[in-house]
């Protein structure tokens, strides 16, 4: 039979449909109820076997013993008080002599939910166990890459992201850079939109940028919505924020935005994070006004979110606003994003990999 088990899966989410269907048919079940139950979970968001009515009892106490639904395990969980909720997953090796990695998922419910009563959280998640680009600014990249996550890890944190509240969009902005884990992210995000039913226009995936990598990813109009971490309009000050893409000349990268929208029809949104003293300045905001002029294409501040142990500052008050003002009055489409759940460390920049 082409259906014969590759092995024992060691989790729901890590089968694929082939394994499952074997490993239910092996324990009395029908070949039909892999697609059940991977409805109920991923579609319906069930979690516990129990409450899978449409599969036979029997079954059900076979999978709840012998399937977790989950290969990662929650390890914390952390409220701030804007109701931003962290969750630390830790997943396993994947062989015994591995360690476990970690990795954080941030879901961010709307700041006014009474006024939207539709409106549902946006979800955060993280590509990499760590990240080997090490921005020093950014806590993420303070220990390297540990490893890859594999597409059911980024699958996971979707499906416990979402039983914390229904979702309305979802960025990929966690942990780790997405383009370098780009097969297995990819095969995550189909998951999501065709089985969870989360579309493409409703999600961004954040790179500091691979010119090459876009160009060949354009072409396929990947459904989702790109935003890439420019920084600054300076070449030796990109080199140093963005240190694994030094060298790489920003009018490249721009280039490849242009060349993204050209071909995927979607704007792409530079993202510029505030660092005080550093790239916040009036020539700064200039500067950047002179290369995305006559671009399609808006522009996200990120006022800096601080972590103790990096020696980087909060813009003053009142710079973000005019570091925004410049660029608008210049003809520009920019905001300032102030990051939420700053007080539970779940913002932006200040997610780590914990060993
Ligand atoms: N690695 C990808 C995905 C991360 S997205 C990328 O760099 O695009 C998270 C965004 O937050 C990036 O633009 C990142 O540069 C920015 N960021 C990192 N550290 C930050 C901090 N401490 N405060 C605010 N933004 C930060």
């Amino acid at each position: 039979m082409a259906d014969a088990p590759s092995s024992v899966p060691r989790s729901l989410l890590e089968a694929d449909q082939a394994t499952l269907r074997a490993f239910i048919v092996a324990r009395g079940g029908k070949a039909f109820h892999a697609k059940v139950l991977r409805r109920a979970v991923l579609e319906r968001g069930v979690l516990d076997y129990e409450h899978i009515t449409d599969l036979p009892a029997g079954l059900r106490a076979i999978l709840s013993e012998e399937l977790p639904i989950f290969s990662g395990r929650l390890v914390d969980e952390l409220t701030a008080t804007d109701g931003t909720h962290k969750l630390l997953i830790e997943f396993p090796g994947r062989t015994d002599r591995d360690k476990p990695v970690s990795v954080e998922t941030v879901h961010i419910p709307p700041i006014r939910p009474d006024r939207d009563p539709n409106k549902g959280a946006t979800l955060c998640v993280s590509s990499q166990a760590g990240c080997p680009v090490a921005c020093p600014f950014c806590a993420s990249g303070l220990l390297g890459l540990a490893r890859n996550l594999q597409a059911h890890e980024i699958v996971e944190q979707y499906v416990r992201g979402r039983a914390l509240g229904p979702l309305s969009r979802s960025v990929v902005m966690g942990i780790g850079e997405p383009l370098l884990n780009y097969t297995q992210l990819s095969t995550a995000l189909d998951t999501v939109r065709d089985e969870m039913g989360l579309g493409g226009r409703k999600l961004t995936v954040s790179t500091v940028g691979f010119p090459d990598r876009l160009r060949k990813l354009a072409p396929q109009r990947p459904r989702f919505q790109l935003a890439i971490s420019l920084h600054t309009p300076d070449q030796a000050q990109r080199d140093r924020l963005v240190p694994a893409m030094a060298g790489v000349p920003i009018e490249d990268i721009l280039a490849a935005g242009d060349d993204w929208f050209e071909q995927t029809g979607r704007e792409v949104t530079y993202e510029y994070v505030l660092l005080g003293g550093e790239n916040d300045s009036e020539g700064h905001a200039l500067r950047l006004l002179d290369r995305l002029r006559g671009r399609r294409c808006s522009v996200n501040l990120i006022p800096y979110n601080p972590t103790p142990e990096l020696p980087f500052y909060r813009p003053e008050s009142g710079a973000p606003e005019y570091f925004r003002d410049t660029l608008v009055e210049g003809g520009l489409t920019a905001t300032i994003r102030w990051s939420r759940g700053l007080e539970g460390s779940a913002a932006c920049g200040q997610l780590r990999l914990v060993r």
